[in-house]
């Protein structure tokens, strides 16, 4: 049980003892005034020790307030000890006496103390100023009314006299309103102190007046009812100082919002006031005391009104404005930007100007999230808000879509380049890295620009979204550095169906829900290593021979089976993801070749890269001390470039292949023949091999033009020095007529399909015994002879 719990009973049963005493008349005569000035005397020590411990617990500010207290308690400790001396050893207690002087240290230093109690709530100083004259000026009425205008009339033996015993009730009024404000500002973790402080005041306070008005009419004595109020008020204040003991800090985490209690707080004195008016003649108004106060009374709630009117509408304003902010961020949200561009495309239409709009998304910022944790995911968006505010100007507006989408609005008449420049801006912002939590984090953006400008005065704002989305797209598909702005070409190739436009205006499908539960199993499964890799041999057209294998990424999906990557490589591009995924390719597919090794199956292993992942300067170095860490030659890897637009970064790109390639790892293109521009990246790229796409390699015996093509593209290759490899060869046919076009090796169903590795191993074992005594580095020295070998069929293997 808490001390504070402990001490409350303690105190609840030594309060009915007393009561039931008082009111008993057990003791009678000098008897009961012995009695009660030695618990009084036993009381205020008691209590002084209570607050003085309270002081020692506690530091700081509350230190400094506990001490106040204490002063005031042993004040009153003391007050009490004298008077039980006049009162038991001197026939009648002098008034005034040194006893009040002591007594009335008490009110000083609870005066102190309340006030250096931290406040809490953000209520406005004036307020605070206003509630204090309020309750100040109630309860001076009812002191007036009840006690202060009968001592006073009564008047009394010396001016000194009259002038203690008024100072008592006027003391209280002072205390009381002190203790109202700091009970109406107390901090959350002081609350329950208060809370006690502030009842044990009140109580002490009826008592005073009560007393103070018996003395003023020579009737009070020691043992009377109203002893009560006191001994509640001392027990009160030992509750409140063992609870400022006990109190949890709690943490600050509530919102700052004024509490119920402060509103109406100052009128529960003023109905007080209210009411005992009421009952006194009304001449009582008439007086100029009364009538001045009561006027500051109505003026006061007048102002408090007005404030408590104006904070709100403050707070109204607020509220407002955050409906239309991103609260993590502070940026716009999506009802404001949707806002801003509806009135921008109205303008544009009006004036025939031009607005842009740029959409960014950040790269691998699910990672972040994943792997730093959720706050340090917040942070770097909040950076990254940070940096795109100070890329534009005032007028623009920017907005976070939610997750990691930001948007900027360029809602200007004025050039085009301007929005360009905008972007370009944005976009070389995040070159800097970014510092969270103490790590260094390179994090890049994809950016799409759209422009609506005045040539295209039908666009509407739904329009220009979805071919900023659609570039944002393209340029994430593509690890576009910079900026990708809009073209007709590419919203061919981008499906806006999964665009910014649906999340714009609908709520989140099933089908959503579905996509988002797929992502995080396959974050899961990148994590935990479950994605799995097939390998399918590559076959030397002339020897016969297996001379590698590609390896080719598979997801056993617990519920949906084996996934194939057209299957679940467009959400890994299109979440950034396609860097870990390729990292975890590379580790596992040297696995299975360190497995071959060992078996003395020396097989070069190719492994697919988007192309934007080749611009990666640290990508050499990863790739060498994976090799390294299985003691693996470099040869054992080929790196084999998929997707079509190197472009990006041509430069970085023919580095990074130019390391790889000195180090002794093979360079091939993939799905050579269909996309575009390929034809020049043979002569800018340092290559090795050409991978001739199968959807041409099916075409040869059909299309006379696609096999002339075929063909060139053979000499070609071998021209420049390249093997030639051709994908999908699904028969026989097709495997005789690459052999007389002079393709040097084959991959495809009629071969092997995708096996293993424990299949290639066993595979690479059978074919050892059939062909044997063939040279070691079969891909080497292709002078072409074209043979009459025919490949052998992987399918009766
Ligand atoms: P790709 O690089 O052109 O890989 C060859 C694809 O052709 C494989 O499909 C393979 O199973 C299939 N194939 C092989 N022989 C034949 C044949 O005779 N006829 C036909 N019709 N198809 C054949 P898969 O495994 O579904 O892979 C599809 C694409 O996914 C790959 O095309 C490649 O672009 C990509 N991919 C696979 N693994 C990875 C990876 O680890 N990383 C990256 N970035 N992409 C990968
Ligand atoms: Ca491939
Ligand atoms: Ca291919």
């Amino acid at each position: 049980m808490p001390k504070t719990a402990r001490v409350a009973i303690g105190a609840a049963v030594f309060f009915v003892a007393f009561v039931v005493w008082i009111f008993s008349g057990w003791s009678q005569g000098s008897t009961v005034e012995a009695i009660d000035d030695i618990v009084f005397v036993i009381l205020g020590v008691v209590a002084a020790i209570f607050t003085a411990l309270a002081a020692r617990a506690v530091h700081g500010r509350m230190r400094a307030a506990w001490v106040a207290i204490t002063i005031g308690m042993v004040g009153w400790a003391l007050g009490e000890l004298l008077w039980a001396y006049y009162e038991l050893a001197l026939e009648e207690p002098p008034f005034p006496s040194l006893a009040d002087a002591a007594y009335l240290v008490m009110p000083l230093g609870f005066c102190v103390g309340l006030l250096l109690f931290p406040a809490g709530s953000g209520q406005s100083r004036a307020r605070t100023l206003l509630d204090g004259v309020i309750v100040a000026g109630s309860l001076f009425l009812v002191s007036w009314v009840t006690i202060l205008s009968p001592i006073y009339s009564a008047g009394s033996d010396s001016t000194l006299a009259m002038v203690i015993s008024l100072a008592y009730p006027l003391s209280d009024v002072v205390l009381l309103t002190i203790a109202a404000l700091a009970w109406l500002r107390a901090a959350d973790d002081q609350r329950r102190v208060l809370n006690a402080l502030t009842l044990a005041l009140v109580f002490i306070a009826l008592a005073d007046s009560g007393f103070a008005y018996l003395t003023a009419k020579n009737a009070y004595t020691s043992g009377g009812v109203i002893d009560v109020g006191w001994v509640a008020g001392l027990l009160l204040i030992m509750v409140a100082a063992t609870s400022s003991r006990d109190e949890v800090r709690l943490p600050k985490a509530r919102a700052d919002v004024t509490s119920w209690a402060s509103v109406w707080f100052p009128y529960a004195p003023l109905l007080l006031a209210g009411i005992v008016a009421a009952a006194e003649p009304a001449t009582v108004f008439q007086t100029p005391l009364v009538g001045t106060v009561g006027t500051l009374l109505m003026l006061a709630v007048l102002g408090r009104q007005y404030l408590a009117v104006t904070e709100n509408r403050r707070l109204l304003a607020t509220v407002a404005e955050q409906a239309l902010r991103d609260p993590l961020t502070g940026l716009a949200n999506r009802a404001m930007f949707s806002d801003r561009l509806e009135e921008a495309m109205q303008r544009r239409e009006r004036d025939r100007g031009s607005v842009a709009l740029i959409i960014l998304d950040l790269n691998d910022f699910k990672l972040v999230n994943d792997a730093l944790g959720h706050p340090a995911g917040d942070e770097l968006l909040n950076r990254a808000g940070e940096r795109i505010l100070g890329c534009v100007r005032n007028s623009d507006t920017v907005a976070r879509l939610g997750g990691d989408e930001f948007v900027v609005l360029i809602d200007d008449d004025t050039l085009r380049e301007h929005a360009d420049q905008i972007a370009q801006r944005i976009a070389e912002s995040f070159d800097k890295p970014f510092t969270i939590e103490g790590q260094e984090l390179f994090i890049r953006p994809s950016v799409g620009l759209a422009v609506a400008g005045p040539d295209e005065p039908a666009a509407t704002a739904e329009d220009l979204v979805k071919r900023a989305d659609t570039a944002m797209y393209a340029a994430k598909k593509t690890r576009t550095p910079g900026v990708q702005r809009y073209t007709h070409e590419l919203h061919l190739d981008n499906s806006p169906d999964n665009g910014l436009i649906q999340r714009l205006h609908s709520a989140p499908s099933p089908e959503d829900a579905a996509s988002k539960q797929l992502l995080g199993e396959l974050r899961e499964a990148i994590d935990s290593v479950e994605l799995t890799l097939a390998y399918q041999p590559k076959f030397n057209l002339i020897t016969g021979r297996m001379v590698g294998v590609e390896a080719l990424i598979r997801w056993p999906h617990h519920r949906r089976g084996l996934l194939s990557p057209d299957e679940f490589l467009p959400l890994v591009r299109h979440h950034g993801l396609m860097r870990p995924v390729t990292d975890l390719v590379i580790n596992t597919a040297l696995d299975a070749a360190l497995g071959w090794h060992q078996a003395a199956v020396h097989l070069p292993v190719a492994v697919n890269m988007s192309a934007p992942l080749l611009a990666d300067p640290h990508l050499p170095a990863r790739i060498r001390r994976s090799l390294a860490d299985r003691d693996l030659p470099a040869s054992a890897l080929t790196v084999e470039i998929t997707e079509d637009l190197v472009l990006g970064n041509m430069e970085g790109t023919r580095d990074v292949l130019n390391q790889l390639r000195r180090s002794g790892i093979r360079i091939a293109i993939d799905d050579f023949g269909t996309g575009y521009s390929t034809l020049s990246y043979l002569c800018e790229l340092p290559v090795d091999e050409v991978k001739l796409d199968r959807r041409l390699v099916v075409q040869i015996l059909d299309d006379a033009r696609v096999a002339t093509v075929v063909r060139a593209v053979i000499t070609l290759a071998h021209e420049l020095g390249l093997i030639v490899v051709a994908e999908g060869v699904e028969d026989a046919e097709i495997a005789t007529c690459l052999i007389e076009f002079g393709c040097d090796v084959v991959q495809g169903f009629y071969f092997s399909v995708p096996l293993s590795a424990e299949q290639v191993l066993l595979l690479a074992a059978e074919h050892e015994r059939q062909v044997p005594g063939m040279g070691s580095d079969p891909m080497s020295g292709n002078a072409v002879t074209l043979g009459t070998h025919r490949a052998r069929s992987g399918r009766d293997l």
